[in-house]
């Protein structure tokens, strides 16, 4: 599935391909409405299409990942609300194993997300990803998301990383088709982002059902 002759460098999404999508959900499908719903005394199923009605209007804009943004249309405090529920933030399976099998095998293992830095932060506490990554780069860094190809300007210009030898893992079909329209070749799409729900059989890109199964061979000579 992964040609790893060809990679030097795996640009790797962050929630719901390392990470278990079941938080993220959570957060946005039941608790960000059910806040939302006590703040302004809304019955919850209004609450809940006022939440994904505002979302539809920013969805794969910067904003939408933008807790700044919501917390200024809702007035609720995005991050404290996160922290209420860190016990559903984990790695997906296979996603360590992968993830020690790029530093043995010395391909670089860069982040690039559209989290917010007040979520990636919290993320960042809870799952010991840091240590496994050469760079990590959020959109909100560069004003654009990862769905437009300025951000992969700006990111390939910082990074240095030289498409043609890059995969990009990422589960949101939109952002791996903006990456392959600008020019990177290997893509990978993630069959089960939300270990609670169930997994896709078909995309446009290939899928990957447990990350450890495509990690790559360690490199001659490389040692732990
Ligand atoms: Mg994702």
């Amino acid at each position: 599935m992964i040609d790893w002759s060809r990679v030097d460098t795996v640009l790797l999404d962050m929630d719901g391909t390392l990470l278990d999508l079941a938080f993220d959900n959570h957060f946005w499908l039941e608790a960000l409405p059910g806040r939302v719903a006590e703040r302004h005394r809304m019955d919850l199923p209004r609450a809940r299409n006022h939440v994904l009605s505002l979302m539809r209007a920013v969805e794969g804009r910067l904003e939408w990942y933008c807790l700044d943004y919501w917390q200024r249309l809702l007035d609720v405090d995005m991050v404290a609300l996160k922290g209420e529920f860190t016990h559903l933030i984990g790695f997906r399976p296979g996603a360590e194993a992968f993830l020690q099998a790029l530093n043995r095998a010395g391909k670089r293992a860069v982040l690039v997300t559209n989290a917010h830095h007040g979520s990636l932060g919290l993320k960042l506490r809870h799952v010991p990803l840091a240590g496994y990554l050469d760079a990590t780069y959020s959109s909100h860094d560069f004003g654009y998301s990862k769905e437009f190809p300025e951000f992969w300007d700006r990111v390939q210009q910082r990074d240095g990383f030289q498409p043609r030898r890059t995969v990009l893992l990422d589960d949101s079909h939109r952002v791996l088709a903006a990456a392959r329209d600008w020019g990177v070749p290997q893509l990978c799409a993630i069959a089960q982002p939300d270990m609670g729900r169930p997994p896709l059989s078909q995309a446009p890109f290939p899928l990957i059902r447990d990350l450890a199964e495509v990690a790559p061979p360690v490199a001659e000579g490389v040692s732990d």
